[in-house]
């Protein structure tokens, strides 16, 4: 059973062991979706393959998304055709491949007299949204009346409300699709060693041909030999582009996007939430998880670097501002913030004589081959990251066909093939037995939603070890099994692995799981022989963590906000 693949420290020991001495046909540096969606495809069509992350996998980019796998309904003001009819068409198959992960969510697009996006505007996008998606999204769109909106979101803005616009995209869990993807290539033979950075190429005749490694945990230094070189670390490319290219200029333009987590009852919101904001009139949402909703998200110009990007408190502002706009009873303000997070999107740079506004830089993708031949993936979306994946193993089949002679198998079908845990669809007979091994609902629930069928595995672990039935924190639905689960299937390495990306206790728990360290940490200290200095270590570790994003929470909390 798929859930059985062991994808643990010892998995990431064995691959570091394997690279020191084989080479592999392809090495991948970065471990986000890009990079999981290249390894699938590569190790699906038999190449050897090795991946490598100087953090976590999804520590990047992909843990901080909107955590939409949509069609782009903004997109289409921006004339972004094509690409909204590759990510309708791409929605369509991970909601087939991971049913779990990637959910169906109803989306209400409210109308207002006057409003910047007319409702004949409005009535005409929704039209041809669904003939993108060629009319096979989960629904097509209605349209509702005035009063159908008030019944069925009773906390919007009454005032000038024509009507509402109710349509389908999906909602997903953006690190756990990353851990899926890449645990299905590990699944198919490929090597994945996360914390393990890539400190220089290797280009003994000239040509890209290896990476020096540095493995962050034990400090150790590896050299491996690999035939082509993927560059697929999303905001870091034109970083890693210049260990090989100092002076390459940048292929992207990096744009910052926040958002704030809020307690659901403020809002009221039963549905996701389609909204322009009055402050600038760009599209965003109000989203519904579990007993909170976020509301983003920002997009601005940005030069911080990917590890320091943070949700600021003129971010918060505008989010909770536009989202009383709409919400006016909810009068939210930065007090009721419950987390934040903030990611750069990896947006190819325009032209330089097309001087487009953030907002307007194009979701598409591009493959770019060095001189030296190392390829870099740059652009695209966490929703057609298997487009990505598949374009990337393209050009690299082709040039190892121009290094050896030999023609390589074709693309397979990832479009078919479930991600482990999505091998069935019906996730109510899921829910149900779970349910008749004793399990509370909304224990089944999250075990469900988080790791499908795999969620057989974790109620294991239960049956063998009765405590691990317990809570990670009382009230809430993680249960302790998964932290062993994390740790044995999923290559949970450190404490903030299981609390911020396995589970995301970090953003839902009030008081951001600090209470559940000591326990986390006791699950996961003997399952990889932590002493007591590095198991304190952990937790210290965790604590800063939580103590930077609080320390930004205050500062949200002194802003004023205007009405
Ligand atoms: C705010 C925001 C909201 C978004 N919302 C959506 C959405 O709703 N739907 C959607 O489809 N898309 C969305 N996107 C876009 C999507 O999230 C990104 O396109 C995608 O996650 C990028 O993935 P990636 O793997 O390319 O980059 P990342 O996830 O950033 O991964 C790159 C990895 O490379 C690693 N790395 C860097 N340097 C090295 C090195 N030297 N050695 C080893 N490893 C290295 C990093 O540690 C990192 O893990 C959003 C983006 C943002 C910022």
């Amino acid at each position: 059973m798929p859930g059985e693949t062991p994808f643990s420290f010892q998995t990431r020991a064995a691959a570091l062991d394997s690279l020191a001495v084989e080479p592999v046909d392809l090495l991948i540096i970065g471990g986000g979706i890009t990079g999981a969606g290249v390894a699938r495809d590569a190790a699906l069509r038999g190449l050897r393959v090795a991946l490598v992350d100087k953090s976590d996998i999804a520590g990047g980019t992909s843990s901080r998304s909107s955590r939409l796998i949509h069609g782009g309904i903004r997109y289409l003001e921006h004339g972004d055709l094509r690409l909204v009819f590759e990510a309708s068409h791409e929605r369509r198959v991970l909601l087939r491949i991971a049913p779990h992960l990637v959910r169906p969510l109803p989306f209400l697009f409210p109308a207002y007299r006057g409003a910047r996006v007319p409702p004949w505007k409005l009535r005409a996008g929704l039209w041809l949204y669904d003939l993108l998606a060629a009319f096979r999204n989960v629904h097509t769109h209605r349209w509702l009346g005035a009063k159908k909106v008030r019944a069925a979101e009773p906390g919007l803005r009454d005032k000038d409300l024509t009507g509402a616009g109710l349509y389908y995209d999906a909602q997903t869990d953006d690190a756990r699709l990353a851990l899926a993807t890449l645990r299905s290539a590990a699944a198919a033979g490929a090597l994945v060693a996360s914390y393990t950075e890539v400190v220089s190429l290797a280009k003994p005749d000239g040509r890209v041909a290896g990476a020096s490694l540095r493995d962050v945990v034990t400090g150790r230094h590896i050299d491996v030999r690999a035939r082509v070189v993927v560059n697929a670390t999303g905001p870091w490319v034109d970083v890693v582009r210049r260990l090989d290219e100092p002076g390459a200029a940048p292929l992207l333009r990096l744009s910052k996007g926040a958002h704030v987590a809020v307690p659901r009852a403020r809002l009221g919101n039963s549905y996701a939430v389609t909204l322009t904001s009055p402050l600038d009139g760009r599209v965003m949402f109000v989203l519904p998880w579990g007993d909170l909703s976020y509301i983003g998200t920002t997009e601005t110009e940005e030069t911080v670097s990917p590890e320091r990007v943070r949700a600021t408190g003129n971010d918060a502002v505008y989010l909770l501002r536009s989202a009383n706009a709409f919400f006016p009873r909810a009068r939210l303000a930065p007090h009721d913030v419950v987390s934040t997070w903030a990611g750069l999107r990896p947006l190819l740079a325009p032209d330089a004589s097309r001087n487009a506004g953030a907002g307007a830089v194009s979701r598409e993708h591009r493959v770019v081959e060095s001189p030296s031949g190392l390829i870099t993936i740059a652009g695209g979306k966490l929703t057609t990251y298997r487009v990505m994946g598949r374009d990337v193993v393209d050009r690299v089949a082709a040039r190892l066909r121009k290094l050896d002679g030999l023609r390589r198998g074709a693309a397979p079908p990832t479009d078919r093939l479930p991600l482990p845990g999505g091998e069935t669809a019906d996730l109510d007979v899921l829910v149900s037995a779970a349910l008749a091994r004793g399990i509370s609902e909304p224990t089944a629930k999250h075990l469900v939603a988080s790791y499908g069928t795999e969620s057989a595995a974790v109620l294991n672990l239960v049956d063998k070890k009765r405590g691990l039935g317990k809570p990670i924190l009382e009230g809430r639905p993680e249960i302790q099994a998964e932290v062993v689960h994390t740790v044995q299937r999923e290559m949970a390495l450190r404490l903030a692995d299981v609390l911020i990306r396995r589970t995301h206790l970090f953003y839902q728990a009030r008081g951001q799981a600090v209470t559940a360290t000591t326990v986390v940490a006791d699950l996961m200290a003997p399952l990889l022989g932590w002493d007591a200095a590095r198991r304190a270590e952990e937790i210290e570790s965790y604590l800063k963590e939580v103590e930077t994003s609080r320390k930004f929470l205050k500062e949200v909390g002194r802003q004023s906000l205007p009405a």
